[in-house]
């Protein structure tokens, strides 16, 4: 159902030039046309990153975009907590790289989420996990409450392969477990799985599950990779996916899956253990079973423009319109417009697709 918030269609505002707008309500939720409260705020720190994974990046194009000055992310998250946004994920590039991190953190962790004050904002963070090892104590020290690791095999020469860096499986294991020991547990680790590819991981990933005490999600591949002609690039194609009935399918076979409920309503992973209790999986199929139903996201890339979807063809430009010098009232207005213009869905897989006007790397994920 269609919600509408005449009081933010003020015609004054348009892109930069909204100066001398009606202070606004404050205080009322963050809610697109179709009604989604928006709570979730994915936040790119850098487009730099130390991994060439050959389902994301060429391997020959670096940093496409800018970073911002931290102070700068600072005040947008005080925007966007102010009109609700209850999680916070930082992510890039690859976000262990970015100066100032830990200051980020500090500020974020100071922030309370404007409808439940009595709580902490959520912060999470996305990464690579080639400098964790060093950097877990630290985060957790910042505030930094979970983390998510992504890891497409837990075979070191596939691994490699993939990430095209030597030595990045002992790096990215050994970061794993410095975050669990700084409290930081439990891990969340990412796979993307990729047919013919990784796949064979599978099996090897339940295993690593249960014996290293991380949840193991595994990703249904998207469209979203850097484009390339180059050799052993690996581009989307709807074959190329691995999707939860097989994955689901060849999990059982190791030992029989239990499903587990739903964290919450907006949860993209469906929750799995094994009949022992031991070891987690999640499956999240963007592919083969969307969940854009429930999306509370919105992301915010390293220069400052806003997505609202994963998807979408253009993007805002907040950091522009902060230069400018606009208040944060009239911030507020503009936020609430761009989000009555949220995507209802993606078009994966339908005749007419097109990709997005940046991809995953540069967007934040
Ligand atoms: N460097 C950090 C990291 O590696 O986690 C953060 C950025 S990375 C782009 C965020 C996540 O996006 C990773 O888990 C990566 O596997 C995932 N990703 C990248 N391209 C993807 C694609 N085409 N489909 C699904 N997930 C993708």
């Amino acid at each position: 159902m269609a919600t509408s918030l005449p009081h933010f269609e003020s015609p004054a505002i348009s892109g930069l030039n909204a100066t001398s707008l009606p202070v606004e309500m404050p205080f009322e939720r963050l809610r697109d046309s179709y009604g989604r409260a928006i709570t979730d705020l994915r936040l790119s720190v850098t487009d730099r990153c130390n991994y060439r994974c050959i389902y994301c990046r060429t391997g020959t194009d670096g940093a496409q975009y800018t970073d911002l000055p931290i102070a700068d992310y600072a005040h947008m998250l005080r925007v966007f907590v102010s009109l609700g946004i209850e999680k916070i994920r930082l992510t890039g590039g690859e976000p262990l790289l970015r100066e100032g991190l830990l200051d980020l953190i500090r500020e974020a962790a100071d922030l309370r989420p404007a409808f439940a004050p009595d709580t902490k904002l959520d912060i999470a963070l996305t990464t690579n996990g080639h400098l964790l090892a060093g950097l877990a104590k630290p985060l957790r020290e910042a505030g930094l409450q979970r983390i998510t690791v992504s890891m497409d095999a837990v075979d070191a020469e596939t691994f490699t392969s993939i990430t095209r860096v030597p030595g990045s499986f002992q790096r990215v294991r050994d970061g794993i477990r410095a975050a669990q020991d700084a409290g930081l547990g439990p891990v969340k680790v990412n796979c993307v799985l990729m047919r013919g590819f990784n796949d064979s991981q599978i099996e090897a990933f339940a295993e690593f599950s249960r014996t290293e005490g991380v949840i193991v999600r595994f990703i249904e591949f998207m469209p979203l990779e850097e484009h390339s002609e180059a050799p052993g690039h690996r581009a989307w194609a709807p074959e190329t996916v691995v999707r939860m009935d097989e994955i689901v399918e060849r999990l059982n076979a190791v030992r029989t899956l239990v499903e587990l409920p739903p964290n919450h309503i907006s949860e993209t992973a469906r929750r799995f253990t094994f009949d022992d209790g031991i070891g987690e999986i999640g499956i999240i199929a963007p592919v083969s079973r969307p969940f854009c139903g429930h999306c509370s996201r919105i992301r915010l890339t390293s220069d400052g423009k806003i997505r609202t979807c994963l998807f979408s063809q253009t993007d805002h430009d907040f950091a522009g319109l902060m230069s400018h010098g606009t208040c944060d009232d009239d911030l507020r207005i503009w936020i609430r417009r761009i989000i009555q213009r949220k995507e209802a869905r993606h078009h994966i897989g339908e005749p007419g697709f097109l990709k997005p006007s940046r991809s995953m790397v540069h967007i934040g994920g």
